[in-house]
């Protein structure tokens, strides 16, 4: 019997974006330059077990609009018929990201915490007290 998928009640999410590797960021500008990905519309950046990812949302020119089925099914690329699709938790409420980034202020953010607020905290307390 076949695996149950939530295909038939899906608007083919697993057809409208892109998703590629990233090299793990290492320095400060590494994560600079994928804040600048992050610039664009429609890009994004998750971190999945550890491995770092960038996202395109993008429609395959391949979707049916109306029935969201594949117009060149017998034809569709290998990484299409790669795709688990009783494994897809694209649907789910659950997909588990470690870290999830929709655009460059998210990531300024991370920047500060990740490189900044480690070395702040002393010098800045001890200003405050002097002043009293
Ligand atoms: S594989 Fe996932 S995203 Fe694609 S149509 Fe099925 S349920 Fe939707
Ligand atoms: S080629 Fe077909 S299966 Fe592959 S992404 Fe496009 S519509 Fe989906």
């Amino acid at each position: 019997m076949a695996a149950k998928t939530p295909c038939k009640k899906c608007s083919a999410l697993c057809c409208r974006n892109i998703a590629l590797p990233l090299d793990k960021p290492k320095s400060r500008g590494d994560y600079d330059d994928i804040r600048w990905f992050l610039t664009h519309y429609n890009v994004s950046v998750f971190v999945e077990k550890g491995d770092w990812y960038i996202n395109f949302k993008t429609l395959c020119r391949h979707l049916n609009r109306k029935t969201f089925r594949c117009e060149i099914y017998a034809n569709r690329p290998n990484i299409c018929r790669r795709y688990k699709t009783s494994k897809c938790e694209l649907t789910s409420d659950t997909y588990d990201y470690d870290l999830h980034f929709t655009n460059d202020r998210q990531m300024q953010e991370y920047i500060k915490v990740r490189f900044d607020n480690m070395k702040t905290p002393i010098k800045r307390r001890n200003r405050g007290k002097n002043k009293k």
